[in-house]
């Protein structure tokens, strides 16, 4: 079972990783976007976790919701709806339980990726952060390591995907060769996650 300080510590975790990967980040975002991706999201991330710091949200869908209006209210781009999104919906899913377990997390992350799809009409194969969330979320059942891997491999197997969503989808087949910016950050709220549980 999983608490509320373990939601903020999972959002450190990502925080410092999308900080560690952030000029990455905007260099695939550079190739097939327009650069500002690795910007976006370390601005998103260092603002979602302060918010949690700060006001400490008592239950794990309390935390995900502030992060999630968050980012919604510190990222300009594509980026800060769509994963705003995810935690909002993650954590409504996951009502005012004190402790949440794996089982129950899976369900909840299942609802928020499904709220993604639905905001950005995008599905499995448009070349966008989808491709490495229902990866991640269909290993889930196997375990956090397992679900991390899928992840990454799901932004790998962006690269030979031609873009049908976002910027991306503006350079038509110039975007095949290029892995997805948000698919790569996607992967890294996994393996992040995976590392907070160890
Ligand atoms: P912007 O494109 O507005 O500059 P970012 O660079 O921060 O925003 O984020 C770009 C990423 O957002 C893309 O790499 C892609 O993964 C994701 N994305 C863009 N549009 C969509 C969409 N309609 N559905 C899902 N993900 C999307
Ligand atoms: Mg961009
Ligand atoms: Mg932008």
């Amino acid at each position: 079972p999983r608490d509320a300080a373990f939601f903020r510590h999972w959002l450190t975790a990502v925080a410092e990783a999308v900080e560690e990967e952030a000029d990455r980040l905007t260099e695939l975002d550079s190739a097939i976007g327009d650069a500002d991706h690795g910007t976006n999201m370390r601005r998103g991330l260092a603002a979602a976790v302060s918010a949690v710091e700060e006001e400490r949200p008592p239950t794990p869908g309390a935390v995900l919701v502030l992060a999630g209006r968050t980012l919604v209210s510190t990222v300009g781009g594509a980026s800060g709806p769509l994963y705003g999104t995810l935690l909002r919906r993650t954590g409504k899913a996951l009502d005012d339980a004190p402790e949440v377990d794996l089982g129950e997390l899976a369900g909840a992350l299942r609802t928020g990726v499904d709220a993604v799809a639905r905001l950005g009409g995008a599905t499995a194969g448009d070349k966008t952060m989808l491709d490495a969330l229902l990866p991640a979320l269909d290993a889930l059942g196997d375990g956090l390591d397992a679900a991390a891997r899928a992840a990454e491999k799901g932004a790998g197997d962006t690269v030979p995907m031609r873009a049908r969503k976002g910027r991306a989808s503006y350079l038509g087949e110039r975007s095949i060769g290029h892995q997805d910016p948000g698919a790569t950050s996607s992967a890294l709220l996994f393996t992040a996650l995976a590392r907070t549980a160890r």
